[in-house]
């Protein structure tokens, strides 16, 4: 269930909305309040509120993220966001102005990495190897020498231009690769050409990317190198996203800020006091005295306060929360005079008091093995002809008094 809905409420559709609803609320919606359809200051502000809130929710990522941890959750993740002009042309694929546009900004590209439980208590660092392209360094970009590189004039350096063709009795427009410079948007004479990248203004590099993976990091989370994906000539370059790809833990499950871990105490521990004792995601032991006469129950919760999972980046940690099972004797641990000595030292038996004027069916139990004593089948086949007979079957034997 989503923690706030801010952002559903401003598309106007319910947190559960798939993403076709989602496109078409803010395909609607955008319509709408674009600042070309509606110029008022109010419109302006809403278009800006719709257009954040599908940048968030159209991504499977940040709408985890938004669900579990609210818009709060998203904050600090780095990066800029898209503005709404860039969010409307992507979607609607060049806005109201038309023309051939290249994309102002390239895509991001997303790694996933993989971290324990233990990583992220302790936070570590990965060296990541990109290959990338950067703009020629030779000629910065140009693909000449400067100022011998013309901007194609019948794309306006777009290297992309229209074409109608008459298809039929329809008159279809087409986008295609501009012929007079063959997609490169410019002119030059060959031999003004830089001989480094052969007038293609890129080039191939590897960088190493250290990736910091803080205490206290959570499974979704991002972390961004801005401008740091691919570059091209006249496009910001997109983002290197990497996300964080928690593992489980045998041993501890994480909520939050806080672990949980189940631990199976001895009865005589439960009952008599003692100590507990188990490893923790931070390597170090941790032990815990029980004070006799502080009785354990079976399914029992204790919280050891401070010894959860780093908070990111405001220090301090969470919680550790331990769910008891009580490790019984197995049957027959103890002789009858044992067991009278415990009569005395126990609670007394709780007496079976049975309302008077009711009958009393003394039975007997067994131990319950599932081949003999599932019943599915023998509820249909009995159905009908055989009612009321259906009760005491085998195991459990019955004797009216
Ligand atoms: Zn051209
Ligand atoms: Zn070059």
């Amino acid at each position: 269930m989503a923690k706030e809905t801010k952002f559903y409420d401003a598309l106007g559709v319910a947190p559960t909305a798939s993403d076709a609803e989602l496109k078409k609320a803010y395909r609607k919606a955008a319509l709408k309040y674009h600042p070309d359809k509606n110029p008022s200051p109010e419109a302006a502000e809403k278009f800006k509120e719709i257009s954040h809130a599908y940048e968030i929710l159209s991504d499977d990522q940040k709408r985890e993220i938004y669900d579990q941890y609210g818009e709060e959750g998203l904050s600090g993740q780095g990066g800029p966001g898209m503005n709404a002009d860039d969010i409307f042309a992507q979607f609607f694929g060049g806005g109201f102005h038309g023309g051939p546009q290249r994309p102002s900004r390239g895509k991001d590209i997303k790694h996933s990495i993989s971290c324990t439980l233990e990583d992220l208590y302790k936070g570590k660092t990965v060296k990541l190897a990109l290959n990338k392209t950067v703009l020629c360094k030779d000629c910065d970009g140009r693909g000449g020498a400067e100022g011998k590189v013309q901007q194609c004039p019948d794309c306006h350096g777009s290297g992309m231009k229209f074409v109608t063709k008459q298809m039929g009795p329809m008159i279809q427009r087409f986008q295609t690769v501009c012929d007079k410079c063959q997609g490169t948007g410019d002119l030059c004479d060959p031999k003004d050409r830089c001989q480094t990248c052969k007038g293609k203004k890129t080039q191939s590099e590897r960088k190493i990317l250290q990736v910091h993976i803080d205490p206290g990091m959570r499974d979704g989370q991002r972390i961004v190198f801005s401008g740091e994906d691919d570059q091209e000539p006249g496009v910001t370059p997109g983002d290197v996203v990497f996300i964080v790809d928690e593992k489980p833990n045998q041993d501890f499950q994480r909520k939050g800020n806080d672990l949980y871990k189940e631990y199976e105490v001895d009865l005589l521990t439960a009952l008599a006091g003692g100590e507990i004792g188990f490893k923790h995601i931070s390597g170090d032991w941790i032990k815990i005295p029980i004070t006799p006469g502080d009785v354990i129950s079976p399914g029992e919760i204790k919280v050891v306060e401070g010894q959860g999972m780093p908070v990111y980046r405001q220090g301090g940690r969470g919680n550790l929360l331990i769910k008891f099972t009580v490790k019984f004797p197995e049957s027959h641990f103890a002789d009858e005079d044992k067991l009278k000595e415990l009569a005395n030292i126990l609670p007394a038996r709780k007496e079976v008091k049975v309302p008077s004027g009711l009958e009393v069916d003394e039975c007997d139990m067994v131990k319950y093995e599932p081949a003999r004593h599932q019943q599915t089948r023998r509820g249909d086949a009995y159905d009908s002809e055989d009612e009321g007979h259906g009760a005491g079957g085998p195991g459990v034997q019955c004797a009216s008094q």
